[in-house]
């Protein structure tokens, strides 16, 4: 398991991204907290509950990274 944060920021194409505690991009200021996840998929199912357009970090959640 490890804990997972939206950034409320959107990227300059629209996408908020998910990042995992630990990565370089982990939001630390404009985030919504996602939980507990074992993995990005369900963290992006979370995300999408706050945001429309959801993406996986190409860093740190590349499985769940789509554009
Ligand atoms: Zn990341």
């Amino acid at each position: 398991m490890a804990y997972y944060r939206v950034n409320n920021n959107a990227q300059p194409n629209g996408d908020h991204e998910v990042h995992k505690t630990g990565c370089n991009w982990y939001p630390t200021a404009n985030y919504t907290a996602l939980g507990d996840h074992s993995n990005c998929h369900s963290a992006v199912r979370e995300a999408r509950k706050y945001h429309t357009q959801v993406n996986g970090c190409y860093y740190c959640s590349n499985e769940c990274h789509t554009s």
